[in-house]
């Protein structure tokens, strides 16, 4: 993975020239700090990241960024509840999201049977489906462990983020 420690382009900035946006410095290094976060942060701790890279960078330059972003389908908004919106790449590919009530945790996973099944669904009413997502609201069972999966299961975890 091209990190930008030294210059390079970042992920979502080439997104950004891709698609024509005029890329300042401050935009620059919002777009490094959202390629390097996969753990999906909202806006105040996008500012807390970035301030720390560039201490010119206000949270309106933030808000104003993530819109844009947003507008032109680079990134996408979430809401895992908590009155917060949180942000991830959309090229971070199709999955789901499974939110620990209780702690907050986010879990990252996929299901192929489940896609299968809201194609099918959206056949049968006469559409072909363009996008969909699913966010699951769950308090983590007493006896399970945070690292036990069960292999036969068609549920493929992706990954956890802290909130
Ligand atoms: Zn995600």
């Amino acid at each position: 993975m091209a990190t930008d420690s030294n210059g390079l382009q970042s992920r979502i900035e080439r997104m950004c020239m891709e698609r024509g946006l005029k890329m300042t410095g401050q935009r620059r290094v919002i777009a490094r700090v959202l390629s390097e976060s996969h753990d999906h942060p909202d806006v105040e701790e996008l500012y807390r990241r970035a301030a720390a890279l560039d201490e010119r960078i206000s949270v309106a330059t933030v808000y104003r960024t993530v819109r844009l972003l947003e507008e032109n389908g680079i990134l996408e908004r979430r809401d895992f509840g908590g009155g917060r919106a949180r942000y991830e790449a959309t090229e971070e590919g199709d999955h789901y999201h499974l939110i620990d009530v209780e702690s907050g945790q986010v879990v990252e996973f996929t299901h192929a049977e489940h896609a299968a099944l809201l194609r099918r669904i959206t056949a049968e009413l006469g559409f072909d489906l363009v996008s969909h997502r699913l966010e699951l609201f769950a308090r983590r069972l007493p006896d399970v462990s945070q690292d036990q999966t069960d292999q036969t299961a068609p549920t493929e975890r992706k990954g956890t983020s802290r909130p």
